[in-house]
């Protein structure tokens, strides 16, 4: 009898640490993140109108238009079920002692900050796996073809891809022993990252030049969208820009009016209808076609040299 009731209050217990788990989600990123995005988006929206950095090749509403419908699977899922997975992974790791901060004592704040670092690297880890297995890039491709680049490309993502960072992402919160609240918080930075270097925004070039140095930047991501193969294959980090330095997978040296955005085997714009981009990944995937031409004219990039105009 003894035992039943112990086991019930156990039950009850473990709901409780759940329920309160899950909480968060409502708190942190329902109630502060989702508005705090919003409002970003609205401010970068309006700043890369005011100051733009890259030419344009589409209207900007026709744009907003498709990127926003095109992601809402993707966004339902990561609200619905990528951050309440989690969460839950979160808990299991505290739960049974499982991730890397169980097992050294700290200050918070340090443990915190290991534990976002962690995040951030195997994000960067990620990307490039998104870009040279074959299986992930079918789904990462509707991303990069884009034919502009401004803030609603950071809308732009196959619900696909999603889910399968479910299994890869999942892993790390469980390894790094992320709490539940570190979890929400990384997710609200890196949404904000994305948006960020997406944007069309021209920043002064001395402040990006120094920025760059530290986190991801619109000059320095919009190399990654570049046609030319090289140059994609370059600038995949997401938040802190350190990454690249450390893999030599960093190039800085394209001025921004020389680039060409998106995938040369992919740029009809009239082909990429939302209905075509929700499908593209379960279609046969088309070889990158060099652009050789535009890269003997201007050069091409190289790695750690300064960055251009
Ligand atoms: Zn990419």
């Amino acid at each position: 009898m003894k035992v039943k009731n112990y086991g019930k209050n156990e039950a009850c217990d473990l709901l409780f640490l759940i329920k309160s788990n899950m909480n968060i989600i409502r708190r942190v990123f329902d109630i502060k993140g989702a508005p705090l995005l919003a409002g970003m988006f609205v401010l970068l929206f309006l700043a890369e109108g005011r100051r733009q950095l890259r030419k344009r090749n589409q209207p900007r509403l026709k744009r907003a238009v498709i990127n926003s419908l095109v992601s809402i699977p993707a966004f339902s899922l990561l609200r619905f079920l990528f951050l309440p997975i989690m969460i839950r992974l979160a808990f299991e790791s505290r739960q049974k002692g499982l991730g890397l901060s169980h097992h050294y004592d700290a200050p918070p704040l340090v443990k915190g900050l290991v534990t976002f670092l962690i995040l951030d690297y195997t994000n960067y880890l990620w990307h490039v796996l998104n870009h040279k297995l074959p299986m992930l890039w079918r789904f990462h491709l509707v991303h990069h073809t884009d034919p502009d680049l401004d803030v609603t490309t950071a809308l732009r993502f196959h619900f696909g891809e999603l889910i399968g960072s479910v299994f890869y992402r999942g892993a790390f919160v469980l390894l790094s022993g992320a709490t539940a609240l570190q979890v929400v918080v990384y997710e609200i930075l890196f949404e904000a990252a994305t948006q960020f270097h997406h944007s069309n925004w021209q920043l002064p070039y001395r402040l990006e030049k120094q920025l760059s140095k530290l986190i991801v930047t619109p000059r320095m991501h919009g190399i990654h969208h570049s046609m030319i193969r090289e140059e994609t294959d370059s600038n995949y980090s997401v938040i802190f820009s350190f990454w690249d330095r450390l893999h030599r997978t960093i190039k800085l040296n394209v001025p921004q009016n020389l680039i060409v955005t998106g995938v040369p085997s992919y740029d009809n714009p009239h082909e990429l209808t939302i209905g075509y981009l929700w499908k593209l990944p379960f279609t046969k995937i088309r070889k990158w076609d060099s652009l050789s031409e535009l890269r003997d004219v201007r050069g091409a990039a190289t790695d750690n040299a300064d960055m251009a105009e």
